[in-house]
């Protein structure tokens, strides 16, 4: 392992907690700074059984102070569901402005490779299909999203600039869907939306007609590519998930079918500015990273609905998709 002391922002949430998962399992030390908006502890267990993990409990836009050696900065500190960025919009572009500068500078501070956490919402309502890296999106820049997709526009730029101007080693991913355990139960998108809806007995709320295709990406392909990414020396952005398209009604009856229920799918209305396609292509990431997905949405999908009847099912918000 490259990496012997690993900082996670958003360590505490579902994707940060499973980077946190996999660095402990290699026998890294990793520190965990999150301010548990949306994270929780409990995601944190296998991690700290390891005696591996410390976590700082602080709000990154406010400080990133890491004493000691670092040999890596994971930034993924942010609300990312559309639930959580639309109701703490301010505190989102905080994250993904103070937060990111913070985060760099601790990288540049400790002479540490920067992977920066970044997302297919930078490409906003696409008009190229499938998204490569190439193409620089159609987002709007005052509408109520834009406080997730510029944030992370911005911050994609900053890491630039830190790496043209300091010479920092950074890495951007975009991450396209991504789901699976540790995903919070009425988080608002899709998939765990429809799960526990349907676990619940509930009827599954599909947003518009159904018709907007999303990809899906099982958390632990995402992981894998996560860490190549961050043991090449590419600079990226690189796209980061699962090329298989589904629209989201095809997900909900999947999902209702997986569970054996029999909920009806219901129609509510879509949000502004909803992209209606979503589909990465993850071309370079295979010629560059030899990385793909490995995990079916059907089979990731069994896991997750595994997951969350062992975990307890509740009744979800709307989903935002
Ligand atoms: P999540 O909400 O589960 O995790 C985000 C974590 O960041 C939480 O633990 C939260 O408490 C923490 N956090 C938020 N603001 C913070 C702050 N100011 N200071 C410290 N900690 C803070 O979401 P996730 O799905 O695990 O997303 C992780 C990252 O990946 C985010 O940056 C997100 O934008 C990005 N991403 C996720 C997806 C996806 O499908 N899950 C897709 C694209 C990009």
């Amino acid at each position: 392992m490259r990496f012997g002391r690993v900082v996670v922002t958003g360590g505490a949430g579902f994707i940060g907690s499973h980077l946190c998962d996999y660095f402990t399992e290699m026998g890294a030390e990793v520190l965990c700074v999150d301010n548990f908006s949306s994270g929780r502890m409990e995601n944190l267990e296998i991690s700290l059984s390891s005696g591996r993990l410390r976590v700082e409990s602080v709000d990154v836009s406010e400080s990133c102070d890491i004493s000691g050696p670092v040999d890596a900065v994971l930034h993924l500190a942010s609300p990312a569901s559309p639930a959580d960025y639309l109701s703490i919009p301010v505190e989102t572009m905080r994250a993904g402005s103070l937060g990111t500068f913070r985060a760099l500078d601790l990288a540049r501070r400790k002479g540490a490779r920067f992977l920066f956490a970044s997302t297919s919402e930078t490409y906003g309502n696409p008009q190229v299909h499938p998204q490569h890296e190439e193409y620089w999106g159609n987002t709007n820049p005052v509408g109520p999203r834009s406080v997730y997709d510029e944030s992370k526009r911005f911050s994609e730029a900053l890491t630039m600039a830190y790496r043209r101007t300091y010479g920092v080693d950074t890495a951007i991913i975009r991450i396209f869907n991504t789901f699976g355990p540790r995903m919070r139960q009425g988080d608002g998108r899709a998939i765990p939306s429809f799960i526990t809806q349907a676990l619940a007995g509930e009827p599954l709320t599909i947003t518009g007609d159904g018709t907007q295709s999303r990809s899906f990406c099982y958390v632990d392909d995402l992981v894998s590519g996560i860490v190549r990414m961050l043991e090449s020396d590419l600079a990226g952005p690189v796209n980061l998930g699962n090329p298989e398209e589904l629209t989201i009604a095809e997900v909900a009856t999947l999902i209702r079918e997986l569970t054996g229920s029999t909920s009806p799918l219901i129609f509510v209305d879509r949000p502004e500015d909803d992209p209606d396609l979503r589909c990465p292509d993850i071309s370079l990431a295979r010629r560059l990273l030899g990385w793909e997905p490995s995990v079916s949405v059907e089979a990731g999908i069994k896991r997750a609905v595994d997951w969350f009847r062992e975990t307890g099912s509740g009744a979800g918000k709307s989903p935002d998709q």
